[in-house]
């Protein structure tokens, strides 16, 4: 067998033991609780599922942030409990979390 025919099989074996083990992958994302950190350890930072908009301290689902800039912009790939997905959360600071329902607000 060439080497290309083993590289095809490679590919279509790991999606299928991928296919397989994703029901179980899934269940335990579900079950899972997320480490509950004490608030110190991110004071006043959210984690914000982009897909679904599900908003939680960044501390209750394991986060540590400290002396970060507030402004900027970030976002981590994780799994979100509201949509039960993998999904962009975007970590903002209550400051910009203040703004933005301000903003909101005005229209
Ligand atoms: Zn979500």
């Amino acid at each position: 067998m060439p080497l290309w025919a083993w590289i095809i099989l490679a590919f279509v074996a790991g999606l299928a033991v991928a296919g397989l083990a994703w029901p179980r992958v899934r269940a335990l994302l579900d079950t899972t609780p997320p480490p509950d950190l004490p608030e110190e350890l991110a004071p006043g930072w959210y984690a914000c599922c982009s897909r679904c908009g599900r908003t939680r301290t960044l501390a209750s689902v394991g986060g540590v942030r400290l002396g970060a800039n507030r402004s900027a912009a970030k976002a981590t790939l994780g799994w979100c409990r509201g949509c039960r997905g993998l999904r962009f959360i975007r970590i903002v600071h209550q400051d910009r979390l203040a703004v933005r329902g301000k903003a909101a607000a005005g229209r």
